[in-house]
């Protein structure tokens, strides 16, 4: 299966995508770890990436498409994959339909949560340096502040910070929303799911509407 999931920014794209690629077992495929993981290793992409990722814009097309491009291109990504973060632009979806042909998606999951939600979900995020993300209150890890997956210590994204996720909530209105017409005029099925329960409520919701 090749899905894309779509929402704004914290509304529990990566948490969801990470049980259903499970469960498929196919490879989540998100740009943003991808970018964190290029910034602190401290690459050429990493360092054109930093700023711009922590006043909340975009990374320029050109660069996103050539790294998506190059990963699912890697074995493990034949048999399927969940794209978490992209396309983020039309140019991007256009791009991945260009390298893809029309019909290579299966569907999208839309998960939309509204506003005051998203400030609260991304306030209370924190993340380890491996990318495994919690929520202060509603996905606490088991010991404060330590990753109970390789038990490193969880921190804030920079780009968390309050006036940070209204430019990136402006952002997604303006540039990423409309890709929901646009694949919606190119016949791809998108899957609304609410993204209000709570965290196995909305992969229940994920689960029966993908028949899956
Ligand atoms: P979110 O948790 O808001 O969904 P991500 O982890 O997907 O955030 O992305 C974090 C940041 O990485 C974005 O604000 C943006 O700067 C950059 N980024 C991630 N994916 C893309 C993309 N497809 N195109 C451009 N920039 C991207
Ligand atoms: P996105 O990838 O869309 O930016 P995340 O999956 O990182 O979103 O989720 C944003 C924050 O909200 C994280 O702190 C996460 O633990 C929390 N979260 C995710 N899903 C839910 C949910 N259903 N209810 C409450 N909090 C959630």
């Amino acid at each position: 299966m090749k899905l894309l999931f779509l929402g704004p920014p914290g509304a529990g794209k990566g948490t969801q995508a990470v049980r259903i690629a499970g469960r498929l077992n196919i490879p989540h495929i998100a740009t943003g770890n991808m970018l964190r993981e290029a910034v602190a290793a401290g690459t050429e992409l990493g360092l054109v990436a930093k700023e711009v990722m922590a006043r909340g814009d975009l990374v320029s097309d050109d660069l996103v498409i050539a790294m998506l491009e190059e990963r699912i291109e890697q074995p493990d990504a034949e048999r399927g994959f969940i794209l978490d973060g992209f396309p983020r632009t039309i140019a991007q979806g256009e791009a991945l339909a260009e390298r893809m042909g029309d019909s290579a998606l299966d569907g999208a999951v839309y998960i939309g949560v509204e506003d005051d939600e998203i400030v609260r979900r991304i306030s209370g995020r924190r993340t380890c340096p491996n990318q495994h993300v919690y929520h202060v209150d509603d996905n606490p890890p088991e010991v404060f502040g330590v990753c109970d997956i390789d038990n490193e210590t969880l921190v804030q994204r920079e780009d968390d910070a309050e006036d940070v996720v209204r430019n990136r909530l402006r952002v997604y209105r303006e540039q990423t929303e409309p890709l929901v017409e646009f694949y919606t005029s190119r016949g791809l099925r998108i899957h609304p799911v609410n993204g209000l329960g709570d965290l196995d409520e909305v992969e229940a919701a994920i689960v029966a509407t993908l028949d899956i």
